[in-house]
């Protein structure tokens, strides 16, 4: 950059439409007008030496404002060619300068800036002649213009310069004014180049030339390089006055350097959130791919929101809500992989799909139509369905009465499921059977707590879930087979639900339910049937509705009634009457294949045909492409034999030889008792169990040892103290009972007495097993056979007193079932009798024993018997009165040879059943 230029008087003059070069620009234009390019040519292409040309700012005179309005004057042409011109521009300077020949309306510049030609070139010429000029220029310094002419086609100016001398600088460097200004300037100008470089990096050349350029120069080289309006372009060319010229140029430094950094700010901030927008999505994308990876890659945020929308329309009442809302904001919170996510989702759920609102309507109770499908449904029972109908009634009356919680008590397959769902259908509700049998955990009633792994529902909760309507009949089975153990007490959790606010419920056995939650509940008990009932309900209820299972008519298939009765007596030995179903069930699946077999191949009749023939020829006609003629067959006349082609031609009968093809040989009969103890030592029991009552066998045998007893059959501690008691009974009267020469004799010298129950998988307790066990251990010692006919029960003292037990009437009906033709009983369990049906009782000899010791004593003394009959007699006549019992009982003394039968079943006693 040269350090001061000598400036000759004229210049060529190149006119800047609407822009302005100023000192230390460089500039690259390219010169396509016939004047520009004369002026390139004649000022720079063909000097030797470097020229220079002055560049002068011109604008459109249509720009101008009013007061601008430039004068043109024709100048004279001198001989040089030259003619001079003088134009005015500017306002403020009223400098006139015309321009001869003035072809456009412009306004010049009255300054402008020398420049030289840093490089030149010539563009290629064109087939018309025309060549164009590429120039770099570089601006120099300012001048002003003194007078404009026109030199052939181009403007030349005569001129003065505006720079300072030498001598005027080095006095204007002393100006503290200037000094100040010029400092600020390179400050500014210096943070300006510090950013610019940081911004793109380069190394410190911007800075050493701020450290050798002169200021004012400087200022010039600044300003050119933004981009800034021509009027301000204008402005500093016009800031001949260094000091005016720096402030300018300081202002417009600072100002770039304000909007870069604001731009700076801007680009951080956008920056800023592009790059956290971005990480978000490689995040995701990242997320996503891992899911995929897994096999997991449901959305959860729409889960979520699927979820919201479920609970809104669950219908909760307020406070569930409320809380709902809370645990939804806290899932809304967690991640999935958090813990607790998955539990609180669930929790979520079931909350938004119980059936809050949904309700089974409920039909206007008629109790009338209630009875009858009570009745429809269930032979017999006629004392249940009563209650039942009483609690109905109640709640008729009283809709919202906190009626007791029914509890059904009574043997597997006596019809207590389906009586609650008889319950149900009458009242128009749903039904629903939670099972509780083998619950421990108390938990599984109340439900887990949330925070614990694979939490779930309690089964109440699961079933109202299952069932999908908030009033139906539940049925909680097998109420009894809850446990207790270190998870808790579910009978207590029951308690608590089932404290009065719930409506109906039903249960098994009573004896295990315990007492406080036993309160709540109204027991109603249902006995086991007779073969007599069980046929009914067979031929009413059971077959139809398993034909009507199967798929089957009673067209297809007879089960006649002495089949039923075989199979209730040879292949089932049960209470209930689920084992006869299932027999029944299975009779249908082989009748069912039979049936389907036969459908095949159908049989046709000769009537069949007769009609079938026509109808093929028929078709063989159709297909020979010959006309056919349909023979129209009125319906009336042969719809029966067309429907007669698919039917079977008779029903399947089931006889003896398909029950034993489907069932297998007969399982029970009479004689198991009888082969059962075919030895001494074994005695006939009646038990009760949660399968009604049983015929339970004991077993006693002696080996040799020294005196001690042995008890297996998953005995329990009173059956076991029971064992003792027949024993040591025994031992005191072994003499009585002429088990030993005399009282000295010690029974069990040198030997070891073993005491049996068979079914040892099955645990047994209670003492009703006393007088069995006195039995089996005679039998042992005398080695006299028991009778198999015989059964017993009753609980017996130390002293041989023969106590009540429970039971009575399911264990009459277990000895029925089983063949037997005596029961003995206990004394006092006579009013019990009035509860068995009048034909098993017709059927049975009734044995009463009071006291062992008496019996034995009797036994001895034959004629002190008659004493206690007159009390037998009243007390049974009382209960043939008030039950209209039949009670054809027959006493039976078997005094070794002689049978003593009197009107009245009397005292039994053990010999009874002790065979000669
Ligand atoms: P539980 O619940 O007492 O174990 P269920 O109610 O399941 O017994 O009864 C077993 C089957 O026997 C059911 O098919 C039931 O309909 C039928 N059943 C039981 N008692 C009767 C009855 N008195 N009348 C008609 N069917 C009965």
């Amino acid at each position: 950059m040269a350090e001061s230029v000598e400036l000759p008087s004229r210049l060529g003059i190149l006119p800047f439409r609407n822009k302005v070069l100023l000192p230390g620009a460089i500039i690259r234009i390219r010169c396509t007008s016939p004047s520009s390019v004369k002026l390139v040519e004649q000022e720079l292409w063909q000097r030797e030496e470097k020229g220079l040309i002055g560049i002068l700012p011109v604008r459109d005179a249509a720009e101008t404002t009013a007061a601008v309005v430039p004068v043109l004057s024709q100048g004279v042409g001198s001989d040089s060619g030259e003619r001079s011109s003088r134009v005015q521009v500017g306002t403020s300077e009223s400098q006139r300068l015309d321009v001869k020949n003035q072809p456009e309306n412009i306004q010049w510049h009255p300054r402008g800036v020398a420049a030289r030609a840093l490089h030149l070139s010539r563009g290629v010429e064109k087939p018309s002649g025309r060549v164009t000029y590429t120039v770099i220029l570089e601006g120099l310094c300012r001048f002003s213009v003194q007078e404009l002419s026109t030199r052939g086609t181009y403007y030349t100016a005569r001129i003065s310069p505006l720079e300072m001398t030498k001598a005027e600088m080095e006095q204007v460097e002393q100006d503290p004014d200037f000094v100040t200004l010029s400092r600020q300037f390179k400050a500014t100008a210096m943070e300006l180049v510090s950013v610019l470089e940081q911004k793109q990096k380069t190394g410190g050349k911007t800075k050493v030339l701020l450290e050798t350029v002169p200021v004012h120069k400087l200022a010039d080289i600044f300003v050119a390089s933004f981009e800034i309006s021509f009027e301000e372009q204008l402005s500093m060319l016009d800031s001949v006055d260094l000091k005016v010229r720096l402030s300018k140029a300081t202002e417009i430094v600072d100002r770039h350097l304000q909007s870069i950094r604001v731009a700076e700010k801007i680009t951080q901030k956008v920056e800023g959130q592009l790059s956290k927008s971005q990480k978000e999505f490689l995040l995701r994308q990242q997320m996503r791919a891992i899911k995929e990876e897994l096999g997991d890659n449901d959305d959860d945020e729409d889960d979520v929101a699927a979820l919201e929308r479920k609970m809104q329309s669950a219908g909760m009442p307020s406070n569930i809500w409320k809380h709902a809302q809370r645990e939804l904001r806290r899932l809304k919170k967690m991640q999935p992989q958090q813990p607790g996510y998955n539990s609180s989702r669930v929790y979520l759920e079931l909350l938004a799909e119980l059936p809050w609102q949904t309700a089974s309507e409920e039909l206007e109770l008629d109790l009338k139509a209630a009875k009858e499908h009570l009745d429809s449904d269930h032979y017999g029972l006629v004392k249940v369905k009563q209650r039942i109908i009483e609690y109905l009634a109640v709640r008729k009356l009283k809709p919202d009465a906190r009626g007791p919680v029914l509890c059904f008590v009574g043997p597997p397959g006596v019809g207590k499921t389906s009586l609650a769902s008889s319950i149900a259908a009458a009242l128009g509700r749903k039904f629903v059977r939670i099972s509780l049998g083998g619950v421990k955990d108390e938990a599984d009633i109340r439900g887990h707590r949330r925070t614990y792994i694979g939490s779930m529902p309690g089964r109440l909760i699961e079933g109202l879930k299952r069932v999908a309507v908030c009033n139906p009949v539940m049925l909680l089975d097998e109420i009894d087979k809850t446990g207790v153990d270190v998870r808790g007490d579910p009978a207590s959790a029951l308690l608590e639900v089932l404290d009065p606010e719930q409506n109906s419920s039903f249960n098994d056995q009573v004896q295990p339910i315990p007492p406080p939650l036993l309160d709540r509940m109204e027991v109603i008990e249902l006995p086991g049937y007779t073969p007599e009932e069980k046929l009914k309900i067979a031929m009413r209820h059971l077959i139809p509705r398993v034909l009507d299972q199967h798929g089957l008519s009673s067209e297809s298939l007879q089960i006649p009634e002495d089949m039923v009765r075989l199979v209730i007596q040879q292949y089932t030995r049960e209470a209930g009457v689920r084992n006869l179903e299932r027999s029944l069930a299975a009779l249908a699946r082989a009748a069912a294949v039979r049936v389907a077999e036969q459908e095949q191949a159908v049989p046709l009749s000769k009537d069949v045909h007769q009609l079938a023939s026509p109808l093929l020829e028929n078709r063989l006609a159709d297909a020979d492409g010959g006309e056919v003629e349909m023979e129209v067959i009125p319906m009336s006349v042969n719809n029966h034999e067309i429907s007669n082609t698919f039917r079977i031609a008779s029903p399947l009968v089931v006889d003896e030889a398909m029950l034993e093809k489907v069932l297998g040989p007969p399982r029970f009969d009479d004689k198991e008792t009888a082969e059962r103890v075919a030895s001494p030592g074994v005695s006939v029991g009646l038990v009760w169990t949660t399968f009604g009552g049983e015929v339970q066998f004991v077993e006693a045998t002696a080996m040799v040892g020294n005196g001690e007893l042995h008890l297996t059959g998953q005995l329990g501690d009173v059956i076991k103290e029971s064992a003792q008691i027949a024993l040591t009974w025994v031992r005191a009267r072994a003499a009585d009972l002429m088990l030993t020469a005399s009282e000295e004799v010690n029974l069990l010298e040198g030997r070891d007495i073993h005491i049996h129950f068979p079914a040892g998988a099955v645990p047994k307790d209670g003492p009703s097993a006393g007088v069995t066990l006195v039995t089996a251990l005679v039998s042992l010692f005398s080695q006299k056979r028991v009778r198999a006919d015989t059964a017993m029960t009753g609980e017996m003292t130390l002293r041989g007193l023969v106590l009540p037990v429970g039971g009575v009437k399911d264990k009459i009906l277990a000895a029925h079932r089983y063949g037997i033709k005596r029961v003995i009983l206990p004394e006092r369990n006579l009013k019990d009798l009035v509860e068995v049906p009048a034909a098993i009782l017709a059927s049975l000899e009734i044995l009463l024993a009071k006291r062992m010791e008496d019996v034995w004593s009797r036994l001895l003394k034959v004629g002190a018997l008659g004493d206690n009959t007159q009390s037998y007699d009243r007390t049974l006549e009382a209960v043939k009165q008030t039950n209209s019992l039949v009670v054809n009982l027959l006493c039976l003394l078997p005094v070794a040879t002689s049978i003593w039968h009197t009107r009245f079943p009397i005292v039994q006693h053990l010999p009874s059943v002790i065979e000669a």
